[in-house]
């Protein structure tokens, strides 16, 4: 194999148009492999932290020129010289050179893209394909196409629109990646049709998902059901649906309770609950993440006791890809399923091993996109060496997101 002869590192935009890390591993072979990192939104309390540089006059303080000398001047001097096929050591390394719990000295956005670079760079000099060199890299059993789920209604933090819950999703049944991608995209065409005719826009979030000013959270989820049915496919059946209720910024600590402004509704956790189940009753929800705040323990338990056995109650902000969050998790009985989001963890070394853990105690698994994204489709190669279930990565546009979708296609194509 081949050793690490530079790292470099640049500040590129996201899709969004806020500053976001780039890194180059050149090999002594003389190949080279590029890896872009994502940022997120809903940032939670337990993931791991961006670097930035605070410089109000450049990009409103979101510039990354310091996590890019962070690559140039600790992590690059640190790494050159290594078999760049020794994923673990790399890995290691920038973790006891970082010496934080959360990447707070050298940021997850440097430590991440150099990971991923060094991966990229792995496979290209084994001459194998990215999700092939990960399966083998970290001892996958076997690669895996992921089902898409795809968020076609963009709310919360991710749109500017009076929905408070931050996702609708659709997951579709098929016999393939091909046809889901190709359901999600015609429920897509129907959905925006339906839209029209209801007298909404047609604008979207930032994540591609439609962003309307509805009457009611619920009209999302009866908007989504007749799309689905005029673009031929059954709800319960051919699809089913799922949100992401972003729950934690919507808990008002004071008044102790969940605060709708669309529905003009306030809710306790167990009423909350309540109200998921009257919902389970009337629509073909497969699929609950972060229906309850990210510090309540007890009440996430209580969804998992009440629904985990019909559908999957998945925890992105509860667990931040923080394999300690999740042992407490796994203690709590909080969940069954989880969001892995490379970046909230740092390093792939780190995120697998979260992965891992959960595999090994039956949850279902989500590699998920972040908001401020790249063309970097590294994700999907991620999610079909681990055997994820499905993979999130936003609504059938925009470019940074379909780029994911286009290469899980391609992928299955390989793997036929
Ligand atoms: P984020 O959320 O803004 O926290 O990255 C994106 C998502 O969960 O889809
Ligand atoms: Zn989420």
């Amino acid at each position: 194999m081949a050793t690490i002869k530079k790292i470099t590192a640049r500040e590129i935009l996201d899709s969004r148009g806020i500053p976001t890390l780039e890194a180059t591993v050149v090999l002594s072979s003389g190949l080279s492999a590029t890896a872009s990192v994502p940022s997120g939104a809903s940032s939670g309390e337990y993931e791991a932290l961006d670097l930035r540089d605070g410089d109000k006059k450049r990009y409103r303080g979101h510039g990354v020129l310091k996590a890019v000398n962070k690559v140039k001047e600790i992590i690059a001097p640190a790494l050159v010289g290594k078999e760049v096929a020794d994923q673990m050591v790399i890995d290691q390394k920038m973790i006891e050179l970082d010496g934080t719990k959360n990447k707070k000295n050298l940021g997850t956005n440097s430590t991440l893209a150099v990971s991923m670079a060094c991966a990229r760079a792995a496979a290209l000099e084994s001459k194998q394909e990215l999700f092939s060199y990960l399966g083998e890299a970290f001892a996958f059993e076997s690669p895996r196409i992921p089902t898409p789920m795809f968020n076609i209604f963009n709310g919360g933090k991710h749109a500017d629109t009076n929905l408070d819950f931050q996702e609708f999703l659709i997951i579709p049944k098929a016999a393939n990646v091909h046809e889901m991608i190709r359901m999600g995209a015609e429920i897509c065409y129907e959905l925006a049709h339906v839209l029209r005719e209801s007298g909404y826009d047609t604008d979207t979030g930032e994540l591609g998902g439609y962003a309307p000013e509805l009457d009611s959270t619920i009209e999302a989820l009866e908007l989504i059901m007749a799309a689905s049915i005029r673009a031929g496919y059954k709800p319960g059946k051919n699809v089913h649906l799922g949100i992401d209720i972003g729950s934690t910024i919507l808990y008002d600590k004071d008044k102790g309770k969940y605060v709708f402004l669309l529905d003009q509704a306030f809710f306790s956790a167990s009423s909350l609950i309540g109200l998921y189940i009257e919902w389970l009753n009337k629509f073909p929800i497969s699929y609950i993440e972060d229906g309850i705040a990210h510090n309540d323990w007890m009440s996430w338990g209580e969804l998992t006791a009440e629904m985990g056995k019909d559908l999957m109650i998945a925890g992105d902000e509860i667990f931040g890809t923080n394999i300690n969050r999740l042992r407490q998790g796994l203690k709590e009985k909080a969940a069954n399923t989880i969001i892995i989001k490379p970046n909230q963890a740092g390093t792939l070394t780190e995120t697998v091993a979260c992965i891992k853990l959960a595999q090994k105690h039956g949850y279902k698994v989500v590699i998920s996109h972040r908001s401020g994204e790249t063309n970097d489709d590294f994700i999907a190669d991620l999610a079909v060496a681990c055997g994820a279930d499905f993979l999130k990565a936003g609504s059938l546009n925009r470019g940074e997101r379909i780029s994911k979708y286009n290469r899980l296609t391609a992928i299955a194509d390989i793997l036929k």
